[in-house]
């Protein structure tokens, strides 16, 4: 089946009690045994429920995956990554990372003695470098949050493979519809479905899928002990938003190529992060493990004041200032005060995280009024 279908159908079958064609909400905590043990394949909500069920496969057949899994949030989905490790166990990641991510890597897992190497990615010696005989994962996300850096994923593949690491991706910019990581050779791929997978702004929600029954063993047991599963509610408007990813995805990547054309020929715009531009460093890999290269912008400013990235932030009209990304609606971000404060100065800085960045989720509206609304906001700095 192709993605589009899949979208539609995937997880989602008649309901057998009524014949409902949408997966209904199921809000129970527990269900009914007719003798302990004997129950019809659900017993306590937080381990099943049909309508995360759905969900999970459905999640599951957009990246081709064999296992699902929903949780609360994104963060529950990698937390429950990380703890597939021992203390002494070192993992390697990017230094351009979400910056949720690396503050439970450096404020959480740090202090069970888990280890982090925070590096340039785009060098796959570089990498080689930092393996030991402690290493045992490589936690990669690209495009890169906020600048757009894209890793070739087929290359960390190899190096996972031959040094026996657990290779786990974040796809949650790219979308299913944009990249699949499992089919490049990642091992784990995590989605914040908060972003374009729910695609409506009304859910915090995170996924992992896998192909490694093993690996997804050891998950399924940790979603379960530990405990962030989300609700039947949450998971009910993820499925519906899922029906049009795809059309949203299409009109994403549209309106995010104009707008980073439009971006780069204002004057006020100092430089523009987006993959599609032909002369972006890691251009070719993009078009090689990227069906298209989505609505996430970010401009440096050519003013570096922060007074002037707060005024043109907060002048938009129908672009909203908040956190987040991936609805349908565009929003603007102010990375070194909002995402990414959580990190030091110095290393934000040297990720190319500036004060006078500014990151735009590029949304499904018409165009036309994203520009005009765009222009109007880059016109009132000096
Ligand atoms: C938002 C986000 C997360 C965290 O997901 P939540 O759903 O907010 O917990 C992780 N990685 C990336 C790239 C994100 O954008």
């Amino acid at each position: 089946m192709k993605f589009g279908t899949k979208a539609i159908h995937a997880g989602v079958e008649p309901d057998p009690s009524t014949g409902a064609i949408m997966t209904p909400i199921y809000q129970t905590s527990t269900f009914a045994q007719e003798y302990p043990g004997k129950h019809k394949g659900y017993a306590y909500a937080r381990g099943k429920n049909p309508t995360r069920n759905a969900l999970e496969k459905s999640i599951a057949a957009l990246e081709d995956a064999k296992f699902g899994l929903c949780f609360s949030s994104g963060m529950g989905a990698m937390d429950a990554v990380i703890k597939m490790l021992r203390p002494g166990d070192e993992v390697i990641t990017g230094n351009d990372l979400y910056g949720g991510s690396y503050r439970m890597f450096s404020k959480v897992f740090a202090n069970y003695n888990i280890k982090f190497h925070y590096i340039d990615l785009n060098d796959a010696e570089n990498i080689k470098q930092h393996i030991n005989t402690n290493t045992k994962m490589l936690w990669v996300e690209t495009p890169t949050n906020p600048t757009m850096q894209i890793v070739d994923l087929k290359a960390c593949a190899a190096i996972a493979k031959t040094n026996n690491l657990i290779f786990a991706v974040d796809n949650t910019f790219a979308s299913p519809y944009l990249q699949n990581p499992l089919a490049l050779g990642a091992d784990i791929v995590m989605h914040s479905v908060t972003k374009y997978i729910g695609g409506h702004s009304d859910v915090v929600m995170g996924a992992l899928v896998t192909n490694n029954e093993d690996y997804h063993t050891q998950l399924a047991f940790i979603h379960n002990s530990c405990g962030a599963t989300p609700g039947p509610m949450d998971s009910f408007l993820v499925l519906r938003g899922i029906k049009t990813l795809h059309l949203r995805m299409e009109r994403h990547c549209a309106n995010g190529e104009k707008m980073a054309h439009f971006l780069r020929n204002h004057p006020a715009v100092e430089k523009v992060y987006w993959p599609g531009f032909t002369d972006h460093p890691n251009h070719e890999i993009a078009k090689t493990q990227m069906r298209g290269f989505g609505g996430m912008i970010s401009i440096v400013l050519k003013n570096k004041a922060i007074e002037n990235t707060f005024k043109i932030a907060s002048s938009f009209e129908v672009i909203t200032l908040a956190e987040s990304l991936g609805g349908v609606e565009s929003l603007v971000n102010h990375p070194a005060t909002m995402t990414h404060a959580s990190i030091p100065k110095d290393v934000r800085e040297a990720a190319g995280v500036v004060d006078n960045l500014l990151r735009f989720s590029i949304g499904v509206e018409d165009i036309e009024d994203l520009i005009e609304d765009m222009n109007n906001a880059l016109n009132s700095g000096s």
